[in-house]
């Protein structure tokens, strides 16, 4: 049948675009997906909880992580570290799972030179005036902090150049949908069906 080694796929957007909302509504709708949870030295917003959002840890620990090589990569977004555990990745790879990491530009440029089969997915605001609103909204930052995720956004948007998909979070509903569509369309690349072809032409 077609290649069991899972897929990878990183999901991207600016920061206040909604990918957290996305992505939950992916996972609810396709339940054999499996979320990577990252380790953070940012401090947890309210509505988080450790070890589903995200581990929220020191930043000795987090040092203690990268030099024991228990990190896939890791990246500094504003003033805080965010990073990818590597073991259980590597597990759900070899498993066969679809793989999600939710994961900013530089961290998925790494990957990508790592797992050059990783798909790409960037989900884009429709404007850059609906993305400040929304993380305005969202009232979880500073004003500095805005300020700060804004000028990073910018220049996020721009590196969607290198993102194999881009996907314009207008309304969670279709946003949610396009993304599935895009991860159940991986299936059936020539790819990931070569192993099943060659088995039917060794069985002519
Ligand atoms: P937030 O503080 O809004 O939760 O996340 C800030 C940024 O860090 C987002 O762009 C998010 O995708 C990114 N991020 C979350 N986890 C990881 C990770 O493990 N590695 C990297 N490189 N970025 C991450």
């Amino acid at each position: 049948m077609a290649n069991s080694r899972g897929m990878l796929i990183l999901f991207s957007g600016p920061s206040g675009v909604g990918k957290d909302t996305v992505l939950d509504v992916v996972l609810k709708k396709e339940k054999s997906l499996q979320k990577s949870v990252s380790i953070t030295t940012r401090n947890k917003r309210e509505n988080e909880v450790d070890g589903k959002d995200y581990y929220f840890i020191s930043i000795p620990e987090f040092e203690r992580m990268i030099n024991n090589g228990e990190v896939l990569e890791f990246a500094r977004y504003g003033r805080n570290l965010y990073g990818t555990p590597k073991a259980p990745v590597d597990r759900w790879l070899a498993e066969g799972k679809t793989v999600i990491l939710k994961i900013e530009v530089k961290g998925a440029a790494k990957i990508k030179k790592k797992y050059p089969d990783a798909v790409a997915i960037f989900l884009m605001p429709p404007s850059m005036d609906e993305l400040e609103s929304r993380l305005r909204f969202r009232g979880t930052e500073s004003e500095e902090d805005i300020r700060r995720r804004l000028e990073i956004a910018r220049n996020e948007v721009k590196k969607s150049a290198d993102y194999d998909y881009v996907v314009v979070n207008d309304s969670i509903d279709c946003a949610s949908d396009n993304v599935l569509t895009i991860i159940k369309s991986l299936d059936f690349t020539y790819k990931r069906m070569n192993n099943f072809i060659s088995e039917v032409l060794d069985n002519v």
